[in-house]
């Protein structure tokens, strides 16, 4: 539920006044930071380029990359920084980082090498993804800062939503589209002026990580529709840590193989015509994200 309160938010204002799209653009710089030390929490999703667009002039983002991601999440965090210094006239910057995780002796910064040195696949029960390879290099940074602040992109809409902070003692952690009453369809809008919109395809609904498992069947029937060379890379990843555990171990939650969603895919395409399946497909909706670092 929204916090609104009597205090009009700048996006209120900015609608009173009839004409965002003239509007907003003075408001970003009364509203950016100065303080080089504050640094924005970014996924590429709709809060945190919001935080970007409306926070980001002197500060800088900061992203971590499972080395795991899709091919359209590096895609899109290159076209928001690009976007974004020109918005705030080169005085913005997204730092990427990355783990640096030992495994077996070796240190390895992407979690697909993790999860084959180990052969042991992250689960719902044991989700050492997050932690390692989201939550430790962002800490690791942040400890390396000093006194510093983290913006944090939780909507107006989502006072309950808890997420993975506060743990840094020299931090100081703040929710600035809270403060300033900013609910998810404001910075839908804003995002909109910017023409800064995610346009995520359906199969990186939930989760940033190609195979992470939180992907239901149907968005793992999408990736095979729309993006098979992904989709095979994930069916290998499954069999390979199959054969080092002589022990199956399903990738998508719903306890099928990578093997057995394409035999379903492939039987409704066969019944129905690839056209009309594709189409079916596409109307999947987000349900679920797998947490706060990994939200977009
Ligand atoms: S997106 Fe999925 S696989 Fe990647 S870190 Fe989050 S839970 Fe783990």
């Amino acid at each position: 539920m929204s916090k609104k309160s009597n205090s009009k938010s700048a996006v209120e204002v900015l609608n009173q006044s009839g004409n965002i799209a003239n509007a907003v653009l003075p408001a970003v710089s009364e509203m950016a930071s100065p303080k080089p030390q504050t640094y924005i929490s970014f996924s590429g999703g709709v809060e945190s380029t919001t935080m970007c667009i409306l926070y980001g002039k002197g500060n800088k983002a900061i992203w971590c990359d499972t080395g795991a991601e899709h091919d359209e999440m590096y895609e899109r965090i290159d076209y928001c920084e690009k976007a974004l210094k020109q918005i705030h006239d080169g005085d913005f910057e997204i730092i990427r980082l990355k783990a640096n995780v030992k495994v077996k002796g070796q240190f390895v910064s992407s979690l697909t090498d993790a999860i084959m040195g180990w052969m042991f696949m992250p689960t719902q029960g044991r989700r050492w993804c997050t932690g390692k390879f989201k939550i430790e290099p962002i800490d690791i940074f942040l400890k390396e800062q000093g006194e510093c602040e983290l913006m944090i992109g939780l909507n107006a809409d989502e006072e309950s939503r808890a997420g993975n902070w506060g743990i840094m003692s020299n931090v100081k952690y703040k929710y600035p589209l809270q403060d300033d009453d900013i609910t998810r369809d404001e910075c839908e809008e804003i995002l909109k002026q910017y023409n800064l919109q995610p346009d995520f395809p359906l199969y990186m609904n939930r989760g940033g990580c190609y195979m992470c498992i939180y992907k239901s069947v149907n968005e793992y029937k999408a990736m095979y529709l729309f993006d098979r060379k992904t989709f095979n890379k994930v069916k290998a990843i499954e069999e390979k840590v199959q054969d080092k555990r002589k022990k199956f171990f399903t990738i998508s939650v719903n306890k099928y193989k990578m093997s057995e969603i394409q035999k379903l895919i492939e039987s409704e395409i066969m019944n129905w015509g690839e056209d009309a399946v594709k189409s079916f497909y596409e109307k999947i909706e987000q349900k679920q994200a797998c947490g706060a670092f990994c939200h977009r």
